[in-house]
């Protein structure tokens, strides 16, 4: 199984049986490997630079009913919020002060949040923080509404496809969602010259290691510059709350091999994966990781996002979710950095220096 890393190191890519085979197959010994050639590709194109995401989570209303989410429309027992324009523009402000220098609106699919209304926030974040990157992740939408949300400066769309299989996608989603739409949107997203990000839980219910080699595969297929993954966990009042949670160690190893087959992705050790495991996220940036999303959102709201259960940080300040961060990735000889962490392709840089000179 070890010329299997090594011709994945070489070649950055497998055929789906090997894939299904590495993944099957893997144990402890594999697993060092794997984590030792990813950090040193990782190393390769970020040093020892961790990024930071300032994430504000400005809304939790959704229109959607996904079985796996606590934000599900038919989870009556969810408390409801939205951000008003000045709250998310505060949060910006703060984050700013930290160092954030990339800001990430992450919101249910809430149909408050128009075009209109959409448009009218991005542009106020960059006309006050035009040296930030703004990235969204607010779902499923048309082509034109994703175009308009570039024309208005946003940089940057994380968009998880969830898993890539049609016949899984509809077992954790309800009828009228459909993997082919994901995709769809994914494809518009890359197009109009957003930096886009794909993903999905590890350990979903149902998931099969066949299911996982397509997700790479996929991956592999469109190119991301980001790929957001974590480990399933239950929440208690949706379908799946008495399923399974992912482990720790399986979303470990995929985290290894999406660093193999994209070396220069940008790819954050999750909130989910901190969830799972006290030292999660460190973990994950010794797997291949090399971007952190520490929490903006004003404290009031942050027990009202559960996605699942147990999720950390909901009691913290901004500032010491920040300062948590630099002290977990010091403790593992890595630096935080007060930076945009752009993706290494060039031409999203180039955008950047236009928008700063005109
Ligand atoms: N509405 C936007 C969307 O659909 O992309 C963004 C918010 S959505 C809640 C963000 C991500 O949370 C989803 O893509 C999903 O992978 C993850 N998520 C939701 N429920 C989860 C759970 N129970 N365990 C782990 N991750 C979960």
């Amino acid at each position: 199984m070890t010329e299997l890393i090594e011709k994945l190191e070489k070649q950055s890519c497998l055929t789906r049986d090997e894939y299904v085979a590495l993944i099957g197959g893997r144990t402890p010994e594999l697993g060092e490997l794997l984590f030792e050639k990813a950090r040193c590709i990782r190393r390769k194109y970020y040093g020892n630079d961790v990024y930071i995401r300032g994430l504000i989570e400005f809304t939790s209303y959704c229109k959607n009913d996904c079985l796996y989410c606590g934000l599900r429309r038919s989870n009556r027992n969810a408390e409801r919020y939205r951000l008003t324009k000045d709250e998310i523009l505060s949060c910006c402000k703060n984050g700013y002060e930290l160092g954030f220098r990339t800001f990430v609106l992450q919101g249910g699919e809430d149909p408050y949040f128009t075009c209109e209304r959409l448009v009218d926030i991005i542009k106020a974040i960059k006309s006050e923080y035009p040296d930030c990157a703004l990235t969204l992740s607010v779902g499923e939408k048309s082509f034109e509404e994703y175009k308009a949300y570039y024309d208005a400066g946003a940089d940057r769309y994380l968009l998880r496809h969830e898993t890539a299989d049609e016949g899984h996608y509809s077992l954790l989603h309800p009828e009228e969602m459909s993997a082919e739409n994901r995709k769809r949107c994914l494809r518009d997203l890359k197009s109009i010259g957003f930096q886009v990000g794909c993903g999905f839980m590890v350990g979903s219910p149902w998931q099969t290691v066949e299911n996982l080699a397509d997700d790479m595969l996929f991956i592999k297929e469109l190119q991301p510059q980001m790929v957001g993954i974590g480990p399933f966990i239950p929440q208690h009042d949706t379908p799946f709350g008495d399923k399974k949670a992912g482990t720790l160690e399986l979303t470990l190893f995929m985290l290894g091999l999406i660093r193999l087959t994209l070396p220069s992705v940008l790819l954050p050790a999750t909130t989910a994966l901190g969830t799972i495991d006290p030292r999660g996220r460190e973990l994950g940036i010794l797997s291949g990781a090399n971007v952190v999303m520490p929490n903006l959102s004003p404290r009031e709201v942050r027990d009202k996002y559960l996605l699942y259960d147990n999720k950390i940080c909901t009691g913290d300040e901004a500032a010491e979710c920040r300062n948590c961060m630099q002290m977990r990735m010091k403790s593992i000889g890595y630096d935080v950095v007060v930076s945009r962490g752009d993706h290494t392709n060039t031409e999203y840089r180039k955008r950047n220096e236009n928008d700063l000179r005109s």
